[in-house]
């Protein structure tokens, strides 16, 4: 299908939560001098422009990252990610946003690298565009499904795979569990980021009893939302699974996302939430 772009939603309250917490996983990895591949199934365009028609039609990005661009004060756990983004724009006005590979690689150590999947013709093109001639960088227009058994387990034994669709397709929840459960299988002590939406509570609690039905251990699902559940928005929040996290994460992201929440929710509603759906 692929009518999809991400340059509607570029840094969305969604964006915001998925990106500060892929920051914190990164840099978790950079505790240890040896070198980590990060594998990112569904890429996007890699960057983003605030001021194109597409953001400035949804506007999304004023209620997500321009709520938090200009604060002074941030958490240390958040400031990373703003940092980021702060740098993207030359410590100047907020024009321009970063996709998950250009928030990667501005963390990335030369000893680091990255594969990043894309299917949609165009973004493929704005992505390899965006990192031509970087060698820490392979930019592949495959499916991002098919890249995991490409890829995995990398060379590296260490690192961390971002699997975040589009959820055009109703069936990507069970592409998503069963994507997983392909890269655990080739890959069990890799860090793995499942992005989902927070529309419908019914699929999510599905979602939750199938990945703990998987039999993988160390899966935590952290949510941001926005808006009580069920309510009629397009999206009411978001979240992200994480298989296999760094120890005592939980306790940093729940500080985090409380955060996030106080900083982003319409009228106080929808809430933070950090759980394990299986143990370690
Ligand atoms: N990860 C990006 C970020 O955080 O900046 C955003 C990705 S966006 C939510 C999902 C992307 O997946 C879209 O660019 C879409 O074209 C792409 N896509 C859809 N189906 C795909 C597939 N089967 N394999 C790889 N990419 C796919």
């Amino acid at each position: 299908m692929l009518s999809y772009r991400h340059h509607f939603h570029a840094g969305n309250f969604a964006d915001v939560m998925k990106h500060a917490v892929l920051t914190m996983l990164v840099q978790s990895l950079q505790h240890k001098d040896k070198g980590f591949c990060y594998v990112d199934t569904h890429a996007g365009a890699g960057r983003y422009d605030l001021q194109t028609s597409e953001a400035q039609k949804t506007l999304e990005y004023k209620t997500g990252i321009a709520r938090l661009y200009d604060l002074q004060s941030v958490p240390k756990s958040v400031n990373g990610y703003l940092n980021v983004v702060r740098q993207l724009n030359n410590f100047t006005k907020l024009r321009f946003y970063p996709g998950s590979p250009r928030l990667v690689r501005s963390l990335l150590r030369p000893q680091d690298r990255m594969a990043l999947l894309e299917l949609h013709p165009t973004d493929v093109r704005l992505l390899a565009e965006e990192f031509a001639n970087d060698k820490q960088v392979t930019v592949y227009h495959q499916d991002g499904y098919e890249g995991l058994k490409a890829y995995l387990p990398p060379a590296e034994r260490r690192g961390l795979v971002l699997i975040d669709p589009a959820f055009e397709l109703k069936t990507e929840w069970t592409s998503l569990v069963e994507g997983l459960k392909e890269g655990w299988q080739r890959w069990p002590t890799g860090m793995y980021a499942l992005w989902y939406p927070i529309q419908e509570r019914v699929a999510v609690k599905r979602f939750y009893r199938q990945l703990a039905q998987t039999g993988i251990p160390k899966i935590l699902a952290t949510e941001l939302c926005i808006y009580p559940d069920d309510t009629a928005k397009n999206l009411n929040g978001s979240g992200m699974v994480i298989v296999n996290p760094p120890y005592q994460m939980d306790a940093q992201l729940r500080t985090m996302l409380r955060w996030l929440w106080e900083s982003l929710a319409v009228d106080g509603q929808g809430g933070a939430r950090v759980e394990w759906l299986a143990p370690e």
